[in-house]
């Protein structure tokens, strides 16, 4: 028998506010973590779903976090907005921000967003999706804490670094991708270690800088970019663009910044929202419905697809949330 409770996404949502506020966040921050959480569970994209509300409490008991942070939003050209997070969730920041950003990039064809100074992006998806429903083009990036050595290396100095993309689709869900520069998460590594299992080669060196397939050796040394030099260049470039480059942290920086605490990283995020109609004319639109058809025609799935579909039957059917960590959730509150 399934151990899972069928919820729909106003109660997942009421679970989660409560939550959060039962931590002492005020309603509005605590409604704009609960939000990408319940989408996340509601998508099936567990690893960012409602198993991270728990969690929460070590981010909010770093000595910095701001239960009711005040929110900064800058316009510094047309084209650039500066946010800033007052440390409180980065998500509740982004979100807030993100209508000024649409305005911006529909009335000029291009702009950027800079949220600096919050506690955990979380997944990333749901920024860029937003951006594709608005009809824009999406990308967005942040670094975490230094895990990763570059390849070739054998000291972390790199982030998880995700980036998630978006391109909107007339008809249909947009097409999205969102993953970590990482060759595997670092939660599937904890659970191998968990149940004992090796992990395959490549995923991390142990602290001696060496090759090895014990979880708990690459949890104490580092973990290896995806795809060799090629995913350490990408994630180098996230640490430029949404650390320096916006006056963020760097992945190195944010991990000193924790100061042990266990918090999620502290970090900028850097979103860029452009319109598709800028150069291009309704041919252009066609000719990119055709090479996606070409994709997804010989079976071979989009990135996004499998999050789309089960966000149908799970609106449709409730949405599954373990018992145990309901009851875990329920704990807190
Ligand atoms: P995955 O390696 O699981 O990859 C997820 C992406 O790849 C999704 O877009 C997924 O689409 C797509 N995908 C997976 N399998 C296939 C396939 N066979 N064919 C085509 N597409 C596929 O992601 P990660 O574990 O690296 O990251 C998970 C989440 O963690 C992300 O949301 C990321 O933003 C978040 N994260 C956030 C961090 C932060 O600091 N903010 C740090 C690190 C990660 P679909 O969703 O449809 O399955």
């Amino acid at each position: 028998m399934s151990d899972d409770l069928r919820m729909t996404e106003a109660e997942l949502m009421q679970l989660a506010v409560d939550f959060l506020t039962a931590q002492g966040l005020e309603r509005g921050h605590a409604t704009s973590m609960a939000s990408v959480l319940c989408a996340a569970q509601r998508d099936g994209s567990l690893s960012h779903g409602l198993q991270r509300l728990p969690g929460t409490r070590d981010t909010i008991g770093h000595p910095a976090f701001q239960k009711a942070p005040q929110l900064r939003v800058e316009q510094v050209t047309p084209a650039v907005l500066k946010v800033d997070a007052d440390y409180g969730f980065a998500v509740h920041a982004t979100m807030s921000a993100l209508p000024q950003l649409i305005a911006s990039a529909k009335a000029l064809g291009i702009a950027f967003m800079a949220v600096r100074n919050g506690f955990h992006s979380t997944a990333l998806w749901p920024v860029v999706e937003a951006l594709a429903e608005a009809g824009l083009v999406g990308l967005s990036m942040n670094p975490t804490h230094d895990w990763v050595v570059p390849a070739g290396g054998t000291k972390p100095v790199l982030g998880t670094n995700p980036m998630a993309f978006a391109w909107p689709r007339p008809g249909q869900p947009p097409y999205v991708f969102d993953f970590a520069t990482t060759a595997a998460a670092r939660a599937d590594i904890a659970m191998a270690r968990n149940e004992g299992r090796a992990i395959p080669e490549g995923w991390g060196l142990d602290p001696e800088g060496q090759p090895t397939t014990d979880p708990a050796a690459v949890l104490a040394g580092a973990m290896l970019p995806f795809g060799g030099h090629k995913g350490s260049a990408l994630a180098t470039m996230i640490e430029l663009m949404a650390g320096p480059m916006i006056g963020g942290l760097t992945s190195a920086a944010s991990a000193r910044f924790d100061e042990g605490h266990k918090a999620a990283p502290c970090h900028a995020e850097l979103v860029i929202a452009i319109d598709p109609k800028l150069l291009s004319d309704p041919s252009d639109e066609a000719a990119a419905e055709a090479m996606l058809g070409a994709i997804s025609g010989q079976g071979a799935r989009l990135p996004g697809a499998r999050r789309h579909g089960l966000r149908d039957v799970h609106q449709r059917d409730g949405i599954p949330l373990r018992h145990a960590l309901y009851e875990q959730i329920l704990a807190g509150i």
